[in-house]
Formats: C-alpha cells, structure tokens, sequence
C-alpha cells in the first residue's frame, strides 16, 4: 500500500493563506488526527469528495489556526488518491507547525514531484503532462504560461498521437507486406510511403523549430549588448530596465564589466549582460572584461549589437559585424534622431545580421521597434501559444530522433532500397515517438522527470 504523504504545496513564504496537501489511503485518518470540525456533528473522515469544512487543527493538543479542509475522493483528485488540502493562515510558522502534527499523525514528508508521480502512476496524467506542469510553475510571462497549459491539456499528446496513428498504419501494412509475402497484402505504392511520411517529417520538423522559440518564452534568452564605446549601450540598457542601471556619461569606457539584469520586452524576459565596451583595452583589467564579452557572445541565444548611425561605421564597428555572423543577432542603428539617413550603414551591416533596425535609444517608443525584431528573430512571433509544443529537454531529443528516422526512412526509399529498410526505420521512430509520450517509459527517464520538480508539487 502507498504511504501517506503530505507537503506545503503554496510557495514559502508570506501570503494569505498556506496550504498544506495530504494525499494517500490514510488522508482522512490523519487529517482527522489534527483538524476537529467546527460543527461537532460533523467528521473529517466521513466527508465525500468536493466538500470543503470549518474548523480548527492542532499540535500536540494544543490549537494551531483556524483551517478550512478541502476534501477530495480517489480517483477525483490531482493525485487519484484520497486528497485533503488544509487551508491556514499565510506565512510558513502557521504551515510549518502543522507539517510537523501531520507527521506526528502518521503521513510521510512528500519527495519532489511526488503528488505528480502519484498523478502519473494514478494514470491521471500522462508524462508530458507532467512535464508541463512543472513548465506552468515555473513559466514566466502569460504567452509562456499559455504554451505549457495547451501541453498540460493534452494538446502535445494529441498532436503527437496523429503522427504515431499515421507512422503506426504504414508500420502494420509493410509488417505484414514482409512477413506474410505470400498472403497478397496489396503493396505499399511509393508515392504514398514518401507522402505520407514526408507529411509526418513535416509536422515533427514543425513541433522542433517551435521549442527553441517556446523555452525563450517560458524561461527567456541570454542576451549580450555589444557595440564599441559612446554608441549608446548604456542608454539602451536603461531604456530597457527603466531605470539608470547602468551610469550613462559621454566620456568612452565607462562600462567596464558585465552588467547582469533581467528585463521583460514584451513577452520575452531578456536575462541582460552589458559588456564592455569592445576596442582596444587600455589596461589589463578592461582586456579582461573584452575578452569575457567576446566569449558571452558565443554562448548568448540573443545579440543586440549597437552602432553609432550619426557617424560612418568604423573599422571597430565591422570588426564587432562580422563576429555577429550566424549569430541570432540585431543590429541596432542608435541616434537616428541625429541623421537624415541610415540605409546605408542598414546596407553595410544586413549580411552579418538576422536584422537591421534603427531607433534613438532615448526615445521610449523605439521599445516597440526592438520588441518586435527580437520577437522576429527568435521566431516567438510566429508561434501560436495555443498549438502544443514541446515542453522539455527530453521531449525535444525524442522529437528529433524520431524525425531523423522518419528522414532516414524516405532517403531509404529514394535511394531504392526495400521496403524493408523503409520498415525498420519507421519502427525506430515509433520508439522515439512512444519515449517522447512516456508509453513505456523506463523507470530512470520518469525519476529524471520528476527530479526537476518542486516538493509540493
Ligand atoms: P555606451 O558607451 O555605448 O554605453 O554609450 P552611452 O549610453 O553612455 O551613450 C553615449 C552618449 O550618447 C551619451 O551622451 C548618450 O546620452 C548619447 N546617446 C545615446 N543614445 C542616443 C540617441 O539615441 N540619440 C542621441 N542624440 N544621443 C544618444
């Protein structure tokens, strides 16, 4: 039989109330051990599900808070056993207190993700599901929340379940066109083996391009401001912070180090490293922090490069280009107010950039410029927070394996082997497909699951 276990599932911290979750055969039992109704007439361990009652918990005999105990019958609960969530006062002394009489009363601390494990096991919840609970929590910015409750509603499942239907069908026919040669199975016609697994190379392809661009909105993106001395780095943070983060003076150098900061343009969070000003270092420690710019900009998924559009572009200015190559960066043509034109220097810089914008990084409206090219580039604008989309690490590499052995599949036909060929690269990518759902999941993929979570969760 599974213990019971219990843990705060609202943050630590303070707020209104504090809930603490117990879930598991034993529930009411111990929940009864710690909470007395209000009404004397009434009993915790007789109360049906989806009821919620009055009343007061205690520790060691002595009265704790004034609790509301909400009350859930397996299967209809979040875990699928008998849940009771008791409701008291905010803070962490009040839920902590009554941690310690639920303990003393029989119920075991809960592990990371364990109301959730149980939820999966309970079958009330499939991996994916899973994992986007985990998204939901930790989500920041509404189109990112959008995102992982589409897969936490089944959506991903959904989306990926057509593929398998699709693969699953070709898979029987060409199992049975090999094994049974001698029963007449009509024959797999190739235009429609390519077809249809073209059309499911399509969709996979689709479900991986949209990660990149749905993790920036769910966690954002590393971006390093670039762009030699005095051409308005320090000017453009603020903007973006709102405030004077970084110290603005006219004189070159003063932006030395790595400034860190998180800021939120538009639906994207920009985790911010102002780097130092790009050129020739006049001592050691400003070489230094050269160095380290250079080295952020190979690891940053966003760049923004700033050149001065009131003057030409230098010999620097193209230096700091050409790094940018290949890069998902923005060049940002700063001080358009002091110049008739910038299509020149846009026509200069377009070969090494994702994009070319120009803007005055003191006007706030140039805000709205840089949001929409960086919601261009990191393509979040094309994606529709509603569609599903894959929500992890592991569901990405299942997604891709799968596609390759769908692609592997179609150069197999192309190439003219056998049906044969054709027919073993599909059953790989049904496997890749089923570790993506968690069909059979092993027990070490569901523990690397869940080893991400939250106790509480
Ligand atoms: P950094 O060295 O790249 O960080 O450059 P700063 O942000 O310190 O800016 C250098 C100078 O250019 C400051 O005097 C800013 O006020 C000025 N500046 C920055 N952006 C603009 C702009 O868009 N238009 C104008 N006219 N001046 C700007």
């Amino acid at each position: 039989m599974p213990s019971t276990i219990t843990a705060l599932a609202t943050p630590p911290g303070q707020g209104g109330i504090a809930v603490v979750r117990v879930s598991g055969p034993e529930a009411f039992a111990i929940a009864a051990r710690v909470f007395t109704p209000r009404n004397p007439a009434r009993r915790l361990e007789q109360a049906k599900g989806y009821t919620a009652m009055l009343g007061r918990t205690f520790l060691k005999g002595k009265p704790l808070d004034e609790t509301v105990a909400l009350c859930f019958r397996a299967p209809r609960s979040y875990t699928g056993e008998d849940v009771v969530e008791l409701s008291v006062h905010g803070g962490t002394v009040m839920a902590n207190a009554l941690l310690e009489a639920l303990y003393d009363a029989g119920a075991q601390p809960a592990g990371p993700g364990e109301f959730t494990r149980r939820a999966l096991e309970n079958g009330r919840l499939s991996l994916t599901q899973a994992e986007a609970v985990m998204e939901v929590i930790s989500a920041n910015g509404r189109q990112g929340a959008a995102l992982a409750q589409a897969a936490l509603d089944g959506a991903l499942a959904k989306r990926i379940g057509a593929i398998q239907t699709a693969l699953q069908s070709l898979n029987a026919h060409l199992t049975a066109w090999v094994d049974y040669p001698e029963e007449d199975v009509p024959e797999l016609t190739p235009a429609h083996l390519t077809e249809t697994l073209t059309a499911q190379q399509a969709q996979l392809d689709d479900l991986i391009a949209g990660y990149g661009a749905g993790a920036v909105l769910r966690h954002g993106v590393d971006c390093v401001l670039l762009g030699r001395p005095n051409v308005g780095k320090s000017t453009l943070l603020n903007l973006l912070a709102g405030f004077d983060r970084a110290i603005v003076t006219p004189v070159a150098g003063t932006t030395r180090d790595i400034v860190e900061q998180a800021v939120q343009l538009g639906e994207i969070r920009l985790n911010l490293f102002d780097t130092a000003g790009v050129h020739e270092a006049a001592d050691e420690i400003e070489a230094e922090g050269i160095r380290r710019s250079w080295r952020k900009l190979e690891e940053a998924g966003l760049v923004l490069a700033v050149f001065d559009a009131s003057a030409p572009l230098t010999a620097e200015d193209m230096a700091i280009a050409e790094k940018c190559a290949r890069r998902p960066a923005l060049a940002i043509l700063n001080k358009n107010d002091l110049t008739d034109s910038t299509e020149d220097a846009a026509a200069q810089l377009a070969p090494y950039y994702k994009k070319v914008v120009s803007l005055c990084a003191r006007d706030a409206a140039s805000l709205q410029t840089l949001s929409a090219a960086v919601a261009e580039i990191l393509g979040t604008a094309r994606l529709d927070p509603n569609a599903a989309q894959l929500c992890s690490a592991r569901q990405y590499a299942a997604a891709v394996r799968a596609r390759d052995a769908v692609a592997q599949a179609i150069a197999s036909q192309r190439d003219g082997f056998g049906l044969d060929a054709a027919a073993v690269c599909i059953t790989d990518a049904l496997q890749a497909l089923c570790d993506l759902t968690g069909e059979n999941a092993a027990e070490s993929t569901i523990d690397e699951v869940f080893a991400t979570f939250c106790v509480g969760k």
